[in-house]
């Protein structure tokens, strides 16, 4: 095994299907099933997008709708309708924030989401993909397409392999070769001109961008040199941008059996304390308002709160409080989940930043996915 350091993540990255098409296709039956194009119908229009009916006869994006329409003379030109798209990728959205808020968009119809730590708990970032898409078809009504894997260069190239309504991981262990067998045109930021480059310098795939030197690649692509010689070597340490800004931070705690001693209440409100601490730290963020949620056995749920008069962020001091909120008043019946959340969050007018972890490969096999 190779030396290497590698940020240990996992990314998803969803790619609506067709994403326009879609919806026309979706808001009108009548054009379900038909080669349609969305845009391009005016004499110097062009083809914003195509649905797979379209695509088959060669109908791309971009393309001029005068030679859309010589390629596929059914075709059916169909205005673009912005607002709907965009309503629409915010309840795709509202889906992606159920599982984690590092949510950044790249456009109206794609997302990374880094869910290494997500608010389902759910250890594999496999299945939260397909859950997902499952949720857009059931709530939303088109379909998605998604890759998974440890960075956001490979997620991307990933969702485009099973397309359309299909999905791609690439685990921890198959990055390299994954990469090595990559065909250079499919490299995320690789386009047709750079592509013709690579060829006439004898770089057909991953393996032969990996045969070159990093002297050789900054000679012949400058600042994106480094950018190529790091991403075939499974590196990539761009990470997943959030654009909203979170209103509370919350950990929380099911158990397996329900407790009925506060003494051990207060013990496992010592383990929350401390991931929530460790979440705030990581975001860079401080609060205010205390919540402590009690679930009880019964499924009746209750919430105690306390707003300090300053920032808190650290362990103690959110423990204090949470256990001044347990011994308020007493427990009405045997509690089964404990959560502690911060609100009041002094994040108003601050971008959420996190670091890079720089656990190396080996911890990272051991990572499921
Ligand atoms: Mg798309």
């Amino acid at each position: 095994m190779e030396e290497m350091q590698l940020p240990l993540r996992k990314i998803i990255h969803v790619d609506m299907d067709a994403f326009y098409a879609s919806v026309e296709q979706m808001d009108n039956p009548e054009l379900r099933g038909k080669p349609i194009a969305v845009g391009g119908g005016g004499k110097r229009g062009v083809v914003s997008a195509a649905s797979y009916e379209a695509r088959k006869f060669g109908v791309r994006s971009a393309m001029s709708g005068f030679l859309a329409k010589r390629r596929c003379p059914d075709l059916i030109f169909v205005h673009t309708r912005f607002d709907r798209y965009r309503e629409i990728s915010k309840q795709v959205r509202a889906i992606f924030y159920d599982y984690t808020d590092l949510v950044e968009p790249l456009s109206l119809d794609e997302a990374y989401l880094d869910v290494t730590q997500n608010k389902k708990g759910n250890p594999s970032a496999t299945l939260i993909a397909e859950e997902i898409r499952q949720r857009i078809f059931d709530e939303v009504g088109i379909t998605a397409s998604a890759g998974i894997s440890i960075n956001k260069f490979i997620a991307k190239v990933a969702s485009d392999y099973n397309k359309p309504n299909g999905q791609k991981t690439v685990n921890p262990e198959e990055v390299l070769t994954f990469l090595e067998n990559l065909e250079i045109r499919k490299f995320y930021g690789v386009g047709k001109v750079t592509a013709e480059k690579m060829y006439k310098l004898g770089i057909f795939t991953g393996k032969d961008l990996k045969g070159k030197t990093q002297d050789f690649l900054d000679g012949h692509f400058g600042k994106s040199g480094s950018f190529y010689y790091n991403v075939v070597r499974g590196i990539h340490r761009s990470e997943v941008k959030p654009n909203r800004i979170p209103k509370s931070v919350a950990a929380e705690r099911t158990f397996r059996d329900n407790l009925t001693s506060e003494i051990f209440m207060v013990e496992k409100l010592d383990h929350i304390a401390t991931e929530l601490a460790k979440r705030l730290n990581k975001y860079k963020i401080s609060g205010k308002t205390v919540t402590l949620k009690i679930k009880y056995s019964d499924f009746t749920l209750q919430t105690r709160s306390k707003t300090l008069n300053y920032f808190v962020a650290d362990k103690s001091l959110i423990l204090e409080t949470a256990k001044e909120l347990l011994y308020q008043e007493k427990m009405q019946n045997s509690v089964r989940l404990l959560g502690i959340s911060l609100a009041n969050l002094n994040t108003e007018d601050k971008k959420v930043e996190n670091e890079i972890p720089k656990e190396t490969l080996s911890v990272q096999l051991k990572f499921e996915f």
